[in-house]
């Protein structure tokens, strides 16, 4: 089945978009491996990651409440934080290129001789890349760092590292809304990949309370993990029994790690047998813990699980086994 980019974002009016009208669109393509057919589970794929080229996956459902929360208080300019390889700058940068924000970034660490094809194309677009030093960093409260920000910089509407905030997780809630509309409730489970568990927080909270949410970690230490996605529930959807669970024993060596061999191989099998492409850092660990459960018989034969293509592609440029 050829599935064609949605691209409703390019000639939508953001700051009067309605979020659901957009996720309801999305499409869910159901794919089918020998390991799913054997187990006798059905696997719909939510493409989140054809939404648009540069603006798409999780990360465009985090921005989307934080860009209009900037708009509606008067910001022009908005900051934010990320890696070398981070999804979040790239798509905060398109989309302050795009609706006409001024766009800040901070990374972490010297600025380098040769940018990261991620780092480049936000710097195309018009984002400040802000380097800051590892001990400069270290030495600074969260605080002190931005206020010596504002000063250099000027008034910014800040967002989070990934998007990590309540407005990030509203977005995604929207997503799970849509979702709950278009399969009527008929569905077993929903699977997305978590860093900060901003996404899995929001889907939970966004689709029926008694159906499941499973986020499949790619952190190696999630420390905190738990405890954060707890916190946004918790504000999201104060009534109900939590109906998400955390999935950890798929990260593969780590976040932005080397490839072991098996996932390297994993990444080639799914991508021939289904045609979609996935990220090397957050969807292809999902997809291999969804495998390995479905191999161990963790749902019931004739199962329909629902697994959120986050998006996340601009990070397979550069990726050469590890970044
Ligand atoms: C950032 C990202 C995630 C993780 O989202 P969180 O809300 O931080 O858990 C998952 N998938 C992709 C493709 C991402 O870019």
């Amino acid at each position: 089945m050829l599935i064609e980019p949605v691209e409703v974002l390019l000639d939508v009016d953001f700051a009067r978009a309605n979020l659901l009208d957009i996720a309801v669109k999305v499409p869910l393509q159901r794919v089918e491996t020998k390991a799913l057919t054997a187990a006798g589970i059905e696997l719909l794929v939510r493409r989140d990651d054809l939404i648009d080229p540069v603006l798409s996956g999780n990360k465009f459902y985090k921005l989307f409440f934080n860009l209009q929360a900037a708009q509606v208080q008067g910001f022009t300019r908005v900051l934010s934080f990320g890696g070398a390889y981070s999804n979040h700058l790239h798509a905060l940068a398109a989309a302050g290129k795009r609706y006409g924000f001024s766009t800040l970034g901070v990374v972490r660490g010297e600025r380098p001789a040769h940018l990261s094809p991620t780092l480049s194309d936000a710097e195309a677009w018009g984002m400040t890349l802000i380097f800051i030093g590892r001990t400069e960093y270290r030495n600074k409260t969260e605080q002190a760092l931005i206020a010596d920000l504002k000063t250099r910089y000027g008034e910014f509407y800040l967002i989070p590292e990934g998007g990590a905030n309540l407005a990030g997780a509203h977005g995604v809630l929207l997503l799970g809304q849509a979702l709950e509309q278009q399969l009527k409730g008929d569905y077993t489970a929903v699977c997305i990949a978590c860093g900060t568990g901003t996404s899995l927080a929001g889907l939970a909270a966004g689709i029926d309370a008694g159906k499941p949410a499973l986020g499949f970690s790619v952190l190696k230490g999630e420390g905190g993990l738990g405890r954060d996605v707890n916190a946004i529930y918790n504000l999201l959807c104060t009534e109900q029994a939590p109906n998400w669970r955390l999935i950890s024993g798929f990260h593969c060596g780590g976040y932005g790690k080397k490839h072991p061999d098996y996932l390297a191989q994993f990444w080639r099998d799914f991508e021939r047998e289904s045609c979609i492409p996935l990220d090397p850092v957050y969807t292809v660990k999902m997809f291999f813990g969804l495998n390995a459960l479905v191999r161990q018989g963790y749902w019931p034969r004739g199962s329909r699980i629902v697994a959120i293509h986050s998006g996340g592609l601009q990070g397979r440029r550069g990726f050469k086994g590890g970044f």
